[in-house]
């Protein structure tokens, strides 16, 4: 989009885990840090945006420039929602296509400033006008808001993948309503359980931007329609969304710099082999990123890191490391794959490149169903060059 660097949903796959807020406070944190920023309330039969932000709403014909809407703005923040057209209390009744319409609308006739994001909260749930959306605009990536809990995760699973069929790449999992901070005593208790969004990230091979704690007070500034990060951005809750926002940029950047293209690569007879690029390597990137990977051995994948370090790692290690739901218990994170089950020769059949964050194996023992992130690959290299195998 001319005049937009990244477009990128904030999407959920149930309502109620807090996407809205998330999609609020990260814009404002955005913003407060020196962005340009844009939020489209993508909900257009629900929108909440307005209220969040105190916006006014129900102003059926808003001022136009050169044909197109101007957008409303709060603390910095351009917006666009279907409530700053109808008001709160009139959902819109549209069918389908109507929404798809307006959405387009709400994106490519908006007068928007020059920004370096526009954030698109979408509606829960993996629907239709999910996927129109993610299909009609050219997205950058999607973030995924999910809280700790068991059902909300095995959701969001399913979240994911249909992002990936329509290859919108997972920018990053976002833990929502994560340890409880008692504002009394300062103890903590991890009311919705604790650290199934990193799991999750972890299973599915996508990066973990981070944990917004369950605070009452994001509730109240939400409901008088001043996001908490609006006053309080060195509160802990502010400083956790800096952290999102950082590691949100940092994904955005390592993209744009990928250089690795998409492969479907057979193990034993090395067609379609990804490439190994040397000039790719810049010493001093901190960017945990693959630049070659290539088959050294029948037994050994080597890959090679954009900081210039190179990992050989042994193929077996590589399937014992598997971190799916079938080899390690969700929740718990307790191991379940036995060693002792998995042949000696086991090898993969193909390695199939998984966004530019990880690969996905098939295995020879029929295991299918792993993804390594390159996080976990070079974990993996550092225990082998320590141990030596
Ligand atoms: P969604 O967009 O996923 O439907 P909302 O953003 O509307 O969810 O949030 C649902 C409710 O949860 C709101 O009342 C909101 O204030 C509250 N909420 C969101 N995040 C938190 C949090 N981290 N701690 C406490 N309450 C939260």
């Amino acid at each position: 989009m001319p005049g937009i660097r990244h477009i990128v949903a904030v999407g959920s796959a149930k309502g109620g885990v807090g996407k809205s807020t998330v999609a609020v406070n990260l814009a404002l944190t955005l913003k407060q840090h020196g962005l340009r920023v844009g939020l489209v309330d993508a909900d257009v039969l629900g929108p909440s945006i307005p209220g969040m932000l105190g916006l006014p709403t129900g102003d059926a014909s808003p001022r136009t420039q050169g044909g197109r809407i101007v957008p409303a703005e709060r603390h910095g923040v351009e917006v666009m929602s279907m409530g700053l057209l109808t008001g709160d209390d009139a959902p819109a009744v549209l069918r389908g296509p109507m929404v798809s319409k307006y959405l387009r609308m709400f994106i490519g006739s908006v007068a928007w400033s020059p920004l370096d994001y526009l954030l698109l909260d979408l509606p829960p749930g993996t629907g239709d006008t999910q996927l129109t959306l993610t299909q009609s605009v050219p997205l950058s990536g999607a973030l995924i808001v999910t809280t700790p809990q068991d059902v909300s995760l095995k959701i969001t699973r399913r979240g994911v993948r249909m992002f990936e069929k329509v290859r919108v790449p997972i920018l990053g999992i976002v833990e929502n309503m994560s340890t409880f901070s008692c504002p009394h005593c300062g103890e903590t208790t991890d009311i919705f359980r604790h650290g199934g969004g990193e799991r999750l990230s972890e299973q599915l091979g996508v990066p973990f931007l981070g944990a917004i704690p369950l605070d009452a007070d994001i509730v109240t500034a939400g409901d008088e329609g001043c996001p908490i990060t609006a006053n309080r951005s060195d509160s802990p809750i502010g400083l956790a969304y800096a952290r999102i926002g950082k590691a949100l940029a940092a994904e955005l950047r390592d993209r744009e710099q990928a250089v690795l293209r998409p492969f479907q690569w057979t193990w034993d007879s090395n067609d379609g082999a990804p490439a190994w690029i040397d000039d790719a390597v810049e010493p001093t990137s901190s960017a945990i990123q693959a630049v070659g990977l290539k088959r050294r051995d029948a037994r050994t994948l080597s890959v090679l890191w954009r900081d210039g370090r190179q990992d050989d790692i042994d193929v077996r290690d590589l399937r014992l490391a598997c971190r799916c739901a079938l080899c390690v218990e969700e929740m718990s994170g307790r191991p379940l794959l036995d060693p002792d089950t998995v042949p000696d020769d086991v090898a993969p059949r193909t390695i199939t490149s998984v966004g530019n964050y990880a690969i996905a194996i098939g295995w020879s023992d029929g295991h299918n169903s792993g993804i390594h992130s390159f996080t976990a690959l070079r974990e993996l290299g550092s225990r082998a060059s320590a141990t030596g195998s």
